[in-house]
């Protein structure tokens, strides 16, 4: 285990040879390492950083991983009708300021910060391969697709040492290899009671990511506020539901749904998910104070 994004991510795997087996997850945990060094907003050595810093003044260049990174983030947010927006930061950080000072973020200063975010305000060049920002105030956060993205590279690399089965955690996010493609059942916690496990759901070679408000939270004048912020509004999300589960082939496409449907909510959540192949979802939704699991329109089930 090792601590990585400010989170624990455990990894076991199943290999012939001891040392060979100490050896790639050594590899593994090295890989998020170094993916935690190029996104990370919260390191100043970080390409992430760098930009938050300098790409409102002129085009940046970066690598071609980050790149195609950033593309498919925006792609997403497209595809979401802007729920998942990675310009959520100076959002993000005015509500983790609010948590500090103990007092509420005034409504203008939240309409400004609103005026300053959204994907469309990003230009990427191909051609240059850079990136610069429309907006003066505008920032990245990769925090709703970056340990997704970080835990398919880490899978990657015990697939490339021969792995054939592994189960890798990663605060939130459950990456499965198995290349005899057996089914696993994931237990799904109940977001009221996070010690309790309420249902499970089958999983096979795919990665699963939760996103909810009952680990990760702004507490401000002794009321907790979801981590996830609404960009249409730019207040945390505030809607029946109190956690999301999806399972997709991809953890890093998991971990961006997840957070998009916590956003969209379970109506317009639910029909994103029937519209997109290869992914589930399972919604837990608070109904007069009880936590009902609804599967992304298939059924719901009362569970307790
Ligand atoms: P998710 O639902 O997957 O994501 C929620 C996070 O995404 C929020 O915390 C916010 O960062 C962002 N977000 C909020 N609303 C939206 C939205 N509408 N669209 C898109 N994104 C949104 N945490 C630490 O405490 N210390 C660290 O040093 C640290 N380093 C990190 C480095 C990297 C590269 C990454 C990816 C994360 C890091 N984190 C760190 C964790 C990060 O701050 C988030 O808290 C964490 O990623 C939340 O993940 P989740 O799966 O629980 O929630
Ligand atoms: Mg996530």
């Amino acid at each position: 285990m090792r601590y990585l994004m400010g989170t624990f991510l455990r990894i076991e795997a199943l290999h012939h040879g001891a040392d060979a087996a100490e050896r790639c997850l050594e590899e593994a945990f090295d890989e998020v390492r170094r993916i935690e060094g190029v996104l990370s907003r919260f390191r100043e050595d970080s390409q992430i950083y760098m930009l938050n810093k300098s790409a409102h003044d002129s085009p940046q260049h970066i690598d071609i991983e980050l790149f195609y990174l950033l593309e498919k983030c925006i792609e997403f947010s497209k595809r979401t009708g802007g729920a998942f927006d990675i310009t959520i930061a100076p959002l993000t950080d005015l509500w983790r300021q609010a948590e500090r000072k103990g007092i509420l973020p005034e409504k203008d200063e939240i309409d400004y910060l609103l005026s300053q975010i959204g994907y469309q305000e990003i230009i990427l060049d191909e051609d240059a391969r850079t990136i610069s920002f429309k907006n003066r105030h505008l920032k990245i956060d990769l925090g709703a697709a970056g340990k997704g993205y970080a835990l398919d590279r880490a899978a990657a690399v015990l697939k490339k040492n021969g792995i054939e089965k592994a189960y890798l955690d990663f605060g939130g996010q459950i990456s499965y290899i198995d290349e005899s493609n057996s089914v696993e059942y994931v237990g799904i916690k109940n977001p009221l009671r996070p010690e309790e496990v309420m249902t499970s759901l089958p999983i096979k070679n795919q990665s699963i990511s939760t996103s909810g408000s009952y680990e990760r939270y702004f507490e401000v004048m002794e009321r907790t506020y979801s981590h996830i912020i609404d960009p249409a509004t730019g207040r945390p999300v505030d809607n029946c539901i109190l956690s999301v589960n999806v399972i997709g082939e991809s953890a890093m496409e998991s971990d961006m749904f997840s957070t998009a449907l916590f956003v969209l909510g379970l109506d317009a959540g639910s029909r994103l998910i029937e519209k997109s192949y290869g992914v589930k979802a399972l919604f837990a939704v608070r109904e007069n104070g009880k936590a009902n699991f609804k599967k992304g329109g298939v059924e719901i089930r009362c569970v307790n």
